[in-house]
């Protein structure tokens, strides 16, 4: 170790609902750490993520020891020694230290131990691989403090060896170099990802699909992604692009950029399994007419009233992206906006008037309701119950 490290202070470390966790652990004669990134970022003063907690408990001992303390616990990831203990309506994930004894390229199978060092070991990256206690004391088995303080994404071990045992580690490389680090990655790791990047294939998609989406969504998402299409380690996840200017003014958002970044934005739902959600919203983005500050204010509100404020705030942005305008031109600013200062309002007749107006049910009652809609519509949302009804009968 060439640095001693100080202790860490941050505020999740001084939370009642912590202190009950590590107290109860302590009660039952074990050991706990936060382990992960909470450390990690605390030492690179970012913003907290989720508090992790390393023990040298077996799952079925934390479960006993945080139950008989009066907090509820949930066996989430029992099989590979990770519970989920709630505490003041906090969720923290307490994991059983572990070593690997064997893996295959995708999954590990892990044997528990009560060697801090081992857990280390098998962690991806130094800054991932520290740990501190309740008075936030920072263990740290393999220089990760200095790392994190240097912004060096730095494989535990030798890289090609850590890639084999899981090829994920590949994008976890580039994703947190996008998130954490500064400069041109490590060398050595970046020779060894770009050697073994055939074996991406492996992966299940819905792997690949959440480390890309965070890899996306990072703030040197750009650089990143232009250096692994350079490597050629790009072409392994999706057919793409080189839309890169685009893709940098877009939002740190994964969906909008991944419209940017897929040469097949189509095909993504299957090849990265996408959510429903997240696949209606990305087919919308290559399949609407994006609108432009070009149009009439009325025309934009039909348009607005027909895709829906989610759909608009969308291809607004796409189309800003791709436009040559300022990334602060106020006439964009202005469409982007437009859903926040006009609500589409609601047809104001139904199914039910028409029958009360004496037209039967069925497709003919539908289509009239459309046309009538159509026209509604066509007038600027203006008329009002009365006027469509007269409109109806003449
Ligand atoms: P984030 O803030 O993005 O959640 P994180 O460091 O918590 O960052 P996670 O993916 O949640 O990242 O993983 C939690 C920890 O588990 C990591 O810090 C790392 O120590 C370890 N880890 C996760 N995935 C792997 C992996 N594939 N190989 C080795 N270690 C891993
Ligand atoms: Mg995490």
């Amino acid at each position: 170790m060439t640095t001693a490290p100080p202790r860490i202070r941050a505020r999740w470390l001084r939370a009642p609902a912590l202190t009950r966790i590590f107290a109860a652990i302590r009660a039952a004669g074990g050991e706990a750490r936060v382990a992960g990134g909470a450390v990690r970022n605390a030492i690179m003063g970012l913003p907290g993520t989720e508090v992790d907690l390393a023990t040298t408990l077996s799952p079925e001992a934390v479960t006993r020891a945080c139950e008989s303390a009066g907090l509820s616990v949930h066996p989430t990831g029992i099989d590979h020694g990770t519970v989920t203990v709630v505490s003041d309506h906090t969720p923290y994930e307490v994991t059983t230290l572990r070593h690997d004894i064997e893996t295959d390229g995708r999954r590990a199978r892990v044997k528990f131990t009560d060697d801090w060092q081992a857990d280390a070991q098998r962690r991806d990256f130094t800054m991932n691989a520290l740990y501190c206690d309740e008075a936030g004391k920072i263990y740290d088995f393999t220089d990760g403090y200095r790392d994190s303080l240097r912004k060096r994404i730095i494989f535990v071990g030798t890289p090609s060896q850590r890639i084999r045992e899981d090829y994920l580690r590949i994008l976890r490389f580039f994703r947190f170099h996008a998130r954490f680090g500064s400069g041109t990655p490590d060398a050595a790791g970046l020779a060894a990802c770009v050697r073994q990047r055939r074996q991406l294939a492996k992966l299940s998609a819905e792997r690949i699909r959440q480390e890309m989406f965070k890899l996306l969504a990072a703030p040197g998402a750009v650089p990143t992604l232009k250096l692994m299409a350079r490597l050629g380690i790009l072409r392994e996840l999706l057919p793409h692009t080189e839309e890169w200017r685009v893709i940098g003014r877009l939002p740190p958002d994964a969906v909008l950029r991944l419209a940017a970044l897929a040469a097949d934005p189509a095909a993504m739902k299957e090849r990265w399994r996408l959510s429903n959600s997240d696949a209606r919203r990305l087919a919308d983005l290559a399949a609407l007419v994006p609108p432009t500050p070009g149009l009439r204010p009325r025309e934009q509100r039909i348009v607005l009233y027909q895709i829906g404020a989610a759909a608009w705030r969308d291809l607004v942005q796409l189309a800003w992206a791709r436009s040559r305008a300022s990334l602060d031109d106020p006439t964009w600013r202005r469409l982007l906006k437009l859903p926040d200062r006009w609500q589409a309002p609601s047809l104001p007749v139904t199914g039910k008037d028409l029958i009360a107006a004496g037209l039967a049910p069925g497709p003919g009652m539908g289509e009239a309701l459309r046309r009538l809609e159509d026209w509604w519509v066509a007038s600027d949302f203006k008329p009002d119950r009365d006027a469509l009804m007269a409109r109806l009968t003449t």
